[in-house]
């Protein structure tokens, strides 16, 4: 069969379905007392798109991704995740975190249970999953970050790299929709980096939708789809990682970009 007249996948599914909005942010607004750090934001994220944020420290980044899983409280606008909006209710929350995974730079594992026991911690007892499935689950996600053979070991006793693709594991076992990764490698040792980057694209690869901060552009540049730059709470500029990185329109972008080379 001469399959250079088939179309692709990916074409056609463009062709006949409209994209699917995962995420849709409309006029985030969010203050702590008098000081601004979201000031109308309106984003969408379609499902198994790859979004990297960047900007200054002290942007209003990592507060973005605490409102898109319900961390924060909205001072103003909408957070809908799968069409489903974002109450403070505890009812919803507890929803829209199962359905979000998180990454943090600092990983907290939980100290006291081997690395098996902190991925099937949540399906057991937050999803009553049954422990011999959760188990099973958990060993197939420990095998794609690469750790099958870590399980019974102690959180102690990984290097940072290895503790940050189980945090990673952790997340994916509660079959989260979208996840969320705030600066997953700015704490570790520069030759950890890659590792944790690998297991991420291959997570963007299979089809994840995710946000992700990150100053390592070369993950940005070869696994996002868009890229968006805030500044002072605002979108300042957005595009794919060519448009931001090899021809950025704003000053503010520029100025930002310039300043990591
Ligand atoms: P980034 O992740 O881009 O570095 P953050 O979202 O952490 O930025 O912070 C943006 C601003 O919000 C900063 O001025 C920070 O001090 C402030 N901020 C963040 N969290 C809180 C909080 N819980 N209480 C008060 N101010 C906060
Ligand atoms: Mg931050």
């Amino acid at each position: 069969m001469n399959l250079a007249f088939m179309p692709e996948k990916s074409k056609v599914d463009n062709l006949s379905l409209p994209e699917k909005s995962m995420i849709n942010v409309k006029g985030l607004v969010k203050d702590f007392g008098k000081n601004r750090v979201i000031d109308g934001i309106n984003a969408t994220v379609s499902a198994g798109e790859v979004v990297v944020l960047i900007g200054a420290s002290g942007s209003g980044k990592s507060t973005f991704l605490r409102c898109l899983n319900g961390l924060e409280t909205l001072t103003a606008g909408e957070i809908l995740i799968d069409n489903v909006r974002l109450e403070s209710k505890s009812s919803s929350l507890k929803q829209i975190r199962r359905q979000v995974g998180m990454v943090f730079q600092q990983f907290n594992l939980f100290p006291h249970l081997t690395v098996l026991e902190n991925v099937i911690e949540a399906p057991v007892h937050v999803l009553n999953q049954k422990k011999d499935i959760a188990v099973k689950a958990a060993r197939e996600l420990l095998t794609k970050v690469g750790l099958l053979d870590k399980q019974n070991c102690y959180p102690g006793t990984l290097s940072g790299g290895q503790g940050q693709r189980v945090a990673i594991a952790r997340a994916l076992a509660m079959h989260p929709k979208i996840m969320l990764f705030d600066e997953p490698t700015s704490a570790l040792d520069p030759e950890l980096v890659g590792e944790v980057l690998t297991v991420m694209k291959q997570l963007a690869e299979d089809g994840m939708t995710m946000v992700v901060v990150t100053h390592e552009m070369g993950f940005a540049r070869e696994v996002a789809d868009r890229v968006i730059f805030i500044d002072e709470g605002r979108i300042v500029e957005e595009g794919s990682p060519i448009q931001i990185f090899s021809n950025p329109q704003e000053k503010r972008t520029q100025t930002f970009l310039g300043r990591l080379s």
